[in-house]
């Protein structure tokens, strides 16, 4: 057992240094607060995929002092739009001439393996010592007024918090509130990055798009590193049999041109020089009505994993590592009254927004994309700029930074 807790300074143990790991240690550590994050991965993995970060996760970071470092990795597109499946053919979702939406659209685009480093730079920067590769946690608990987290070699480290911060498979989520269930959602998933210099030129408009079909839609834009470009894409197809829920299964290119038979040529091009390609099913779990019990709570994908079809898993891990820092901040010598906060603040709307996420299937998938002349009908009403205002505005008005706690 190790508690390396330094006097008068809330110590608080972190299980996960993926992005809501990584984002909340660096917002404890600029408030003062000693954090230790144990992550079960010997380094910093490269995942191959690209992220979109909204404004409200956006806030986040520059709140954390990131603004500049993500800008220099960030290949911002001009415009979003949604095309049609067949022919590429595209409409603009913004509507930005006659939008009268006060919700800040810009996206940032970002390799997830480099927004990773820069958070993980930000946290060593504060603390050098703050990360510790290759510890595997099983579990968390409160005991004798201190909050621990059990390794995987039986023995157990503590703090005045624990925060889980593991993944939708969350050890630490199951150790509080027992298995969740995993229920298929009937779409698998593709996800891959095919270097910029093997596509065709049109690939590199900066342009964020969702293609749309009857049974499957895809989201392409391009990101980079070291000014080398890519296109990073992830698709969603319907499909009675699934995957495992791992994003990272590796998927047979002849599977992907099989669910992709008929789209347009620049969408198999991109499974066709893909650097490498992942398949695995969409499973959905019953929200949670509570993400804290005792000296314990959770953070990101443990608490409210979510289908990726508004783009705000990441996002939303980000704001709840915002404003669990700030309920910590508020009352650091009342932890669990800080948690029942967090929780208070933060439950209703990631739970809304894991429900909206899944019925934008519906939006995306639907039987008037067969053939152009329903498809356009079809998508000047599901993408008028009323409908793009009721779906996103409410989601990217949010202000972790500031919204009451
Ligand atoms: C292909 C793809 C594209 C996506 N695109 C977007 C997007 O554009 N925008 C968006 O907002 N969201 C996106 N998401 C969702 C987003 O990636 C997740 O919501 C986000 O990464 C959640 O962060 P997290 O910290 O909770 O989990 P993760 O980032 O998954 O991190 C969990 C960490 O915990 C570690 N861990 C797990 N178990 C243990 C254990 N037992 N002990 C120690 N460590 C452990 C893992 O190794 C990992 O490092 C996408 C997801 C996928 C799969």
């Amino acid at each position: 057992m190790t508690d390396s807790k330094q006097p008068g300074r809330l110590h608080v143990i972190v299980a996960g240094a993926g992005m809501g790991g990584l984002t909340l240690a660096a917002s404890l550590l600029r408030k003062g607060f000693d954090v230790d994050v144990y992550e079960q991965s010997p380094e910093l993995r490269e995942v191959g995929a690209g992220l979109w970060i909204s404004a409200n996760g956006g806030r986040v970071l520059e709140a954390i002092g990131l603004k500049e470092a993500v800008e220099a990795i960030n290949l911002p597109p001009q415009d979003r739009v949604v095309r049609f499946w067949k022919t590429g053919e595209q409409r603009s979702v913004y509507n930005r001439d006659a939008d009268a939406s006060k919700a800040n659209h810009t996206l940032i685009q970002v390799l997830r393996a480099e927004l990773q480093r820069v958070l993980y730079e930000a946290v060593v920067k504060l603390k050098p010592d703050a990360v510790h590769f290759g510890v595997r946690s099983t579990g968390a608990r409160t005991a004798g007024g201190r909050a621990q987290l059990m390794l995987e070699d039986g023995s157990f480290v503590e703090g005045d918090v624990v925060v889980g911060c593991d993944g939708a498979h969350s050890r630490v989520r199951q150790s509080l509130f027992g298995p969740a269930p995993a229920r298929y959602t009937g779409a698998n998933a593709w996800r891959g990055l095919a270097p910029m210099g093997k596509l065709k030129p049109q690939h590199r408009a900066p342009l964020a798009s969702t293609w749309i079909g009857p049974t499957a839609h895809v989201t392409t834009y391009p990101v980079q590193r070291n000014g080398e470009e890519f296109v990073s894409f992830s698709a969603q197809v319907d499909s009675p049999t699934w995957q495992t829920e791992s994003w990272s299964e590796r998927g047979e290119l002849a599977d992907a041109l099989k669910d992709f038979e008929g789209w347009h040529q620049d969408i198999l091009d991109l499974f066709i020089h893909s650097e490498n390609l992942f398949r695995w099913g969409l499973f959905v779990r019953d929200p949670l009505e509570r993400w804290s019990e005792g000296r314990v709570t959770l953070v990101g994908d443990a608490c409210h994993s979510m289908t990726p079809y508004l783009g705000m898993g990441v996002n939303l891990t980000m704001e709840d590592a915002c404003v669990l820092a700030r309920c910590l901040e508020q009352s650091p010598d009342d932890v669990a009254a800080a948690l029942r906060r967090y929780d208070t603040a933060r439950i209703e709307r990631a739970n809304r927004t894991k429900q909206k996420s899944l019925e934008m299937l519906s939006v995306f998938h639907s039987p008037a994309l067969a053939n152009s002349e329903t498809a356009w009908p079809y998508i000047e009403e599901q993408w008028s700029s009323q409908a793009v205002r009721e779906r996103y505005d409410w989601l990217l008005a949010y202000d972790a930074t500031t919204v009451e706690i």
